[in-house]
């Protein structure tokens, strides 16, 4: 089958072709319909070989959606023909954290050696995916497989970074929106679908900011050095009760930490790899930081349901496999409006 791989340190993925996988025990293999791109990858292709935490050849892929083709021995749950998302961040199913349906927190993984797909094993980007285990699997119920593919990620992230903060998001407050790229323009939708909050919006690109609106940001604004003071004025001084960004670069957490309200929650999505430093008279009273990773195997059931309630719409733009690299490239440029989805 064609599958697109990440294989040199430093390189651009290619199209290249590796031998179908077939479900050993307990598993199950997907004919991918749909794979979303993730500027995670981008920043995991950006890492040093010194220290590179996967194997190489990898295929990438960590938003999957598909058609069942084929059951392992003892796989029940799931029959061949189920069009399912898959769940990516796979952990041991039995610790405490698993137990509660956050796989992404498993206490085990790291000591087991458990990957998500497209994170250290073979990913969604090809033609087929091996998913280790039937709980990892959420029935599509009708959704397109373009239109909930991304989220598995792009969707679920921001759901559960919102969902912890839900209770400060009571009507009056502001929610503020930190790149509203293919995240930050589900999280706005997330916003308004869940709270009464009102939702601004920023980022760099003049384009993103309509697509902001578009998708029902109430105030946009410049991501610059002159942002934090038009978000502060928009809030009567106060500032805001929760912060999103899904950058988390120097500049961006400077402005998630000045537009914070008293008691307020900064989320830093974004793998930019800065830190907000918290103290007396460094940020208001009572201010939470915190770096929240993907969601639980709930809340992905949840994120799809919203979507079935048509509260939540990604905006994609579509791929052939063999343009897979061309839709990386697009997105390291800063040209994706929402989720660049590949379609096998
Ligand atoms: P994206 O490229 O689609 O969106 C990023 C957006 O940020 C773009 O619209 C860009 O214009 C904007 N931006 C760049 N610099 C900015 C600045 N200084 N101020 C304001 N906006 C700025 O990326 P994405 O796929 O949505 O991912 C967003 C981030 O979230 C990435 O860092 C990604 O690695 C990370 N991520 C984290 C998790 C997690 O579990 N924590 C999950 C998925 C993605
Ligand atoms: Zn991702
Ligand atoms: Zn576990």
């Amino acid at each position: 089958m064609k599958a697109l791989q990440y294989r040199t340190i430093g390189a651009a993925p290619e199209v290249v072709t590796v031998p179908d996988p077939e479900p050993g025990p307990g598993q199950v293999l997907l004919k991918v319909t749909a794979a979303g791109v993730c500027h995670s990858d981008i920043a995991v292709m950006s890492w040093p070989a010194e220290g590179f935490p996967y194997r190489l050849p990898l295929t990438l892929g960590h938003e999957g959606v598909g058609t069942v083709a084929a059951l392992g021995d003892g796989v029940s749950g799931v029959g061949e023909g189920d069009a399912v998302a898959v769940y990516g961040p796979w952990g041991c199913g039995t610790c405490a954290k698993c137990a509660e349906g956050k796989e992404n927190y498993c206490l085990r993984a790291a000591t087991l050696g458990i990957f998500p797909p497209g994170l250290g094993r073979p990913g969604s980007m090809a033609e087929y995916l091996l998913v280790d285990d039937a709980r990892h699997l959420v029935p599509l119920d009708g959704l397109d497989p373009v239109a909930a593919v991304p989220l598995t990620d792009a969707g679920l992230t921001p759901y559960h970074a919102i969902k912890r903060s839900l209770p400060k998001l009571v009507p009056g407050a502001t929610a503020v929106v930190i790149g509203t790229g293919g995240l930050g323009h589900v999280a706005i939708q997330l916003l308004r679908a869940l709270t009464s909050a009102r939702v601004v919006a920023l980022d760099v690109s003049e384009e993103k900011l309509r697509l902001a609106r578009t998708v029902g940001a109430h105030e946009t604004v410049v991501s610059d050095e002159r942002a934090a003071d038009a978000v502060r004025q928009l809030t009567g001084g106060l500032g805001a009760e929760a912060v999103f960004d899904f950058v988390g670069v120097e500049p961006t957490v400077a402005t998630a930490g000045a537009v914070a309200a008293v008691e307020a929650d900064i989320s830093i999505v974004g793998i930019g790899g800065a830190a907000l430093p918290v103290g007396f008279g460094v940020l208001p009273f009572e201010v939470s930081v915190n770096s929240p990773y993907w969601g639980t195997r709930g809340e992905l059931i949840e994120v799809l349901a919203l979507a079935r309630s048509g509260a939540v719409s990604v905006h994609t733009e579509t791929y052939p496999l063999d343009d897979a690299p061309l839709a990386y490239e697009r997105l390291h440029a800063g040209k994706v409006q929402g989720r660049a989805v590949i379609v096998p």
